[in-house]
């Protein structure tokens, strides 16, 4: 087992973006990355098997809404074995988006729900999510806001909705919004198959730099401990549903490994790392069942 770093949301002239596919999957190649999906708007962008040591893993986007009181959901498909054949003109419902996206053996991700102002009640109202971006590179400066999801996140984590979380680039302009927000994959070997049975087991964590590994232990008492060695961070934050506890940051130059003591009645944790550049690492939940 190896991690291997990939790019789950991106585009090319096959929609918005302004790169053809080829010098997309140059870009990346040349920045070290393992694995992409090309998620064109309503475009299936078919997988295939790593060449010169670049996997593309099959992908689309659908979006859907015309305003934000209705919603406006964007939503990726991954890992499809089949075009699941929608079409941006018909415009689906959510739902009937995520249902398409498993008919066709796919994963089905909530995109940027901040930039979309999907609200935590609406989103809990949507079956069959498999994991939510918790950060998108184009959603922030200078070219949008609202990149980050996690207060999002943490709202449906604290009424025990827990998606695994990604980190991605969304890249359309190649002018920055490339090569910066990944996931990092715990994979036997470098195919769709095993990258994506990784990711469905949760053995994954999205960074834009930091990495980690980390042991979480939930004792009986409703205590526990997360335990967390990392390359050398600047900061850290742990997240749960206890609105106030003294020791949740820490700050310190270099810092290698930081621990949370797991309070009773807390239901959930997860953790933020930020290095001395501003990079940011995020974990996925630790939850007592
Ligand atoms: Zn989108
Ligand atoms: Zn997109």
């Amino acid at each position: 087992m190896r991690y291997y770093k990939g790019n789950l949301h991106m585009h090319t002239t096959r929609s918005d973006g302004v790169k053809t596919p080829g010098e997309a999957l140059r870009l990346y190649k040349a920045a070290g990355y393992d694995f992409v999906a090309l998620t064109d708007h309503y475009v299936y962008g078919e997988g295939g098997e790593a060449e010169n040591g670049l996997l593309v893993i099959s992908g689309a986007e659908y979006d859907t809404g015309t305003n934000v009181r209705d919603g406006i959901y964007h939503i990726v498909g991954l890992g499809m074995e089949r075009d699941p054949g929608m079409v941006n003109t018909a415009k689906p419902c959510p739902q009937e988006i995520i249902d398409r996206i498993h008919q066709a053996g796919g994963l089905a991700v909530l995109a940027h729900p901040a930039w979309s102002l999907d609200t935590p009640e609406d989103i809990a109202r949507k079956r069959g999510f498999d994991m939510l971006e918790i950060y998108n590179t184009l959603s922030g400066k200078p070219w949008n806001c609202r990149p980050y999801s996690g207060l999002i996140a943490d709202m449906l984590a604290a009424q025990g909705i827990y998606y695994p979380l990604t980190a991605v680039d969304d890249a359309h302009f190649y002018v920055g919004d490339e090569c910066r927000s990944y996931v990092m994959v715990r994979a036997e070997e470098l195919t769709q198959g095993a990258i994506l049975a990784a990711i469905r087991r949760g053995d994954f964590y999205a960074t834009q730099g930091p990495e980690f590994e980390y042991r979480a232990e939930l004792y009986s008492d409703g205590s526990g401990l997360v335990s967390v060695d990392c390359t050398p961070i600047e900061r850290t934050t742990f997240f749960t549903d206890r609105v106030y506890t003294p020791d949740r940051c820490a700050v310190g130059r270099g810092l290698t490994h930081v621990e949370y003591r797991v309070k009773p009645g807390e239901r959930f944790v997860r953790f933020e790392l930020e290095d001395a550049a501003g990079n940011a690492a995020w974990s996925g939940y630790v939850v007592r069942r």
